[in-house]
């Protein structure tokens, strides 16, 4: 996973260790990091911003020639990267739904994204996650408008022996979690996890509607699903979701074929919300928490595999 962005990384902090560098040179090798970050699909602002913090540090703390150059540059760069996933904060779903449990209240999530992200299959891994750890779910179809979107949550819910709420094709996606919602008020359920159609970011009447079902439904959390593979077009797909839902959390799927790396860096800086899972895989196992400092250390050492 990630090796682009390991090695526009390594590339850079290897290279000021083997010249005596001036200014000058400063710049052009942190313009090829800056290229180096766009391939792995970071996306501009967030490579020019890293590029720009880097050098005023480095400028600042007086560069010498040696190692204590390069130790500077990586320490100084995972900084940078480690403020960018500081801001994002962390959100911890376990937590709120134990507490909100308390109250006797059903916890709502809703899922976002664009179809084919890997949305309906990630909202499944999170109900079988709640489910082995003890708590009751109930799956509702909000996606009624994809030609067999109902048929493939229920699927899953068959699969995992939960609650099914779903309405017919054409019906309000808003109307579907209210009825979940109740649902699980009437039967003492834990979670709600509401699906919604996936929409390109730039059907404003798709937006608009995903825009009324967060209003109706005021679920406790909206969780952005982005498909890692797709970089740039995850990153642009993650803004105009947040403008329009400014949602408190992302998943990012299809990590386990990802070999570039930058839309969970990206999409931290853009939203300043978290990335909580990754997608590895197709069964229901395949997800794990993300967390920034292995993500971190795993861009930095060539041995350390896994990001989460
Ligand atoms: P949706 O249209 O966004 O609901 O997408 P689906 O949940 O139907 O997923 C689209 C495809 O991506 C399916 O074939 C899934 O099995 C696959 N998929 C989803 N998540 C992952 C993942 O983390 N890794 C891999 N390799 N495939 C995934």
């Amino acid at each position: 996973m990630f090796e682009k962005l390991r090695s526009a990384i390594s590339s850079l902090t290897d290279s000021i260790s083997k010249s005596s560098l001036s200014e000058k040179d400063l710049d052009s090798l942190l313009w090829r990091f800056e290229l180096g970050l766009l391939e792995s699909d970071v996306s501009e602002n967030v490579a020019k911003d890293l590029a720009t913090k880097v050098k005023g540090r480095l400028l600042e703390s007086k560069l010498d020639q040696g190692s204590d150059a390069e130790n500077m540059l990586k320490d100084h760069l995972m900084k940078e990267i480690k403020g960018v996933f500081d801001i994002a904060g962390s959100v911890d779903i376990q937590s709120l739904v134990r507490s909100k449990k308390m109250t006797h209240e059903p916890f709502t999530i809703m899922f976002l994204g664009v179809n084919g992200t890997g949305k309906t299959t990630t909202l499944a891994k999170i109900a079988y996650l709640f489910k082995e750890q003890g708590f009751s779910v109930v799956l509702a179809s909000g996606d009624t408008h994809r030609a067999g979107a109902i048929e493939q949550l229920s699927t899953h819910a068959e699969r995992l022996n939960l609650k099914f709420v779903s309405q017919r094709y054409g019906a309000d996606p808003a109307a579907v979690g209210r009825d979940a919602i109740a649902f699980a008020r009437n039967h003492h359920v834990d979670v709600v996890l509401l699906d919604t159609a996936g929409r390109m970011q730039t059907s404003r009447n798709l937006m608009d509607e995903v825009t009324k079902i967060v209003r109706v439904v005021e679920p406790d959390l909206k969780i952005f699903v982005g498909d890692s593979l797709t970089g740039n077009d995850a990153i642009s797909q993650a803004t105009e979701f947040f403008a329009s839902t400014e949602f408190d959390a992302a998943i990012l799927t299809k990590v386990d074929a990802d070999a570039k790396g930058g839309a969970a860096l990206s999409i931290a800086y853009i939203a300043k919300k978290p990335i909580i899972y990754f997608g590895v895989g197709q069964e229901y196992d395949d997800l794990i928490a993300f967390e920034a400092s292995a993500f971190i250390n795993s861009l930095f050492s060539p041995r350390h595999e896994v990001a989460g």
